[in-house]
């Protein structure tokens, strides 16, 4: 046992000592405190594993030692893929048991040597000890991706969890601690852009990009605030009739200094800093707001599709956030059709699956975005709840050149015609392709041999002269 012993004297008044009281006090129950008290500071509670304090520790004696053993080591940082998607839908304990078992997973992995922390909600981080050559670094993150990449039980429901990881190697890209968690930081985020579950080497183009990313994120902001979106609309013809039969809102954004920055580069950004559920509200009202306008000058309801992104099937009140905008300009259902890309339906169909039912019984109209690219089977696509499929414009433009391209548009567009789905070609640019397109059976064309997005009032120049004649 562990004790603490006090002696005290008791003194007379000339100071001498005529007693003495020792006092013992069994200090072990104090001690096993304090050791607690010392795992807690520096272990996360959740899983056990390092924290974030204890793991800069480790690592500033990692280099140490590598620096002294004259040899490497490496900072792995993973990130879970959609772990929020599955926290905000399935609850916080499910997370929590979701993040246990990942631990569990990850410890197996990772040799007694190295250090395996939890930094964040969904992040950890791995201290590779001795590298001397960047693939055995390799090795290790495939056997983490790989581990990860099993479904996991949660009470009653089968889960798929994916993960993106950033390497950064001891002396290569950095020789402190702070410098190669950034560097793995970023690693990570390439990781994550690059496509799901892969692992990335830092390489220093991506000190640029992350900043240009972050120029961006700040610049987004300042857009939202001050409005600097603008909606252009692409009309989209009947192929038999050559008719208008409506019309995609496409996102503008003219930075102050910039100029005009194409969507394809922005909404990336807006959807990884959490902006697009602000961004992709603006879109709905004013996509509504320009329905009814059109209304009240004469035109006639038109049918405008908008573009949705998976985040905002995830996260937000989508529904509740279409009904009011067109109850608010009092814009019939029909007239609205969303957009989401095919990805989206596989990546999280138990999610998004029941929103776009929902719309659909309120009369929205839903397309498939970029058909042919998100690797859904098309075995199931008679279960789900779609309207129009949207053929990716490569094969349309490689239709011509390419048999089979033009394989793949035909079988498209058969099957979509056996389910009934209207078929819209994006991206026509010739007549050549326009005519193959005709033969095969698709019903709607979109492109540049039609009509270039415009904003409204290019739109309303068109009908008005229309009119005229
Ligand atoms: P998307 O929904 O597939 O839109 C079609 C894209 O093809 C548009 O690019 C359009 O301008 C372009 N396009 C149309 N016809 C042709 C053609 O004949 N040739 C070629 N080469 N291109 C053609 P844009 O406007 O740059 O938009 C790119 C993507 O950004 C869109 O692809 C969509 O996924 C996304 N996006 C645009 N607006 C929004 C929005 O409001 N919200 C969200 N979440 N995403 C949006
Ligand atoms: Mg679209
Ligand atoms: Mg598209």
């Amino acid at each position: 046992i562990l004790e603490r012993r006090s002696l005290d004297a008791l003194r007379n008044e000339n100071g001498e000592a005529m007693h003495y009281v020792s006092i013992f006090n069994d200090i072990s129950d104090h001690h096993a405190k304090d050791e607690q008290l010392r795992h807690l500071a520096f272990h996360d509670p959740l899983t056990g594993l390092c924290n974030r304090a204890l793991l800069q520790d480790r690592l500033e004696q990692s280099i140490r030692l590598a620096q002294r053993q004259q040899t490497g080591m490496a900072v792995l940082y993973l990130d879970l893929d959609q772990f929020k998607s599955v926290n905000d839908s399935m609850g916080h304990h499910v997370g929590d048991q979701l993040l246990c078992q990942i631990a569990q997973r990850l410890r197996q992995q990772v040799r007694a040597v190295d250090t395996l922390a939890r930094i964040g909600g969904d992040e950890f981080v791995v201290l590779m000890n001795a590298v001397d050559q960047p693939e055995h670094c390799h090795v290790l993150a495939d056997k983490l991706l790989a581990a990860i990449d099993e479904p996991l039980e949660l009470e009653g429901n089968r889960l798929h969890i994916r993960t993106s990881i950033g390497m950064a190697l001891y002396p290569q890209h950095g020789s402190d601690g702070k410098t190669l968690m950034k560097c793995a930081d970023m690693a990570m985020y390439s990781a994550k852009a690059a496509g799901r579950n892969t692992a990335r080497f830092f390489h220093p183009a991506m000190s640029e990009q992350a900043e240009q990313r972050m120029q961006m994120e700040i610049a987004l902001r300042e857009a939202i605030e001050q409005d600097q979106f603008q909606l252009h609309y692409q009309a989209k013809f009947d192929a038999r009739s050559g008719h208008v039969v409506g019309y995609e809102a496409l996102l503008r954004w003219r930075h102050p200094q910039w100029g005009p920055v194409p969507p394809d580069r922005f909404i990336p950004v807006a959807e990884d800093a959490g902006l697009i559920g602000a961004i992709g509200a603006m879109v709905i009202a004013k996509a509504c707001a320009q329905l009814a306008d059109w209304e009240r000058q004469g035109f006639g309801w038109q049918t405008v599709a908008i573009n949705v992104s998976v985040r905002q099937l995830e996260h937000d009140d989508l529904i509740g956030l279409i009904s009011m905008e067109l109850q608010r300009h009092g814009v019939p259902y029909p007239c609205l059709q969303v957009e989401v890309t095919e990805s989206v339906l596989v990546a999280q169909p138990e999610q998004t699956l029941p929103v776009l039912r929902r719309l659909r019984e309120l009369g929205v109209k839903v397309a498939i975005d970029d058909f042919g690219t998100g690797h859904s089977s098309l075995a199931y696509l008679y279960r789900l709840p779609v309207d129009v499929l949207k053929i990716d414009r490569t094969f349309v433009q490689h239709m011509g050149q390419d048999d089979s391209a033009l394989a793949v548009v035909r079988t498209i567009l058969s099957l979509s015609q056996t389910l009934h789905l209207q078929t819209v070609a994006e991206g026509v640019e010739t007549e050549q392709q326009a005519d193959l397109l005709r033969q095969a059976g698709c019903d709607v064309f979109q492109g540049y041999l039609f009509a270039r997005p415009e904003p409204a009032a290019n739109i309303e120049a068109g009908w008005v002269a229309q009119s005229v004649h």
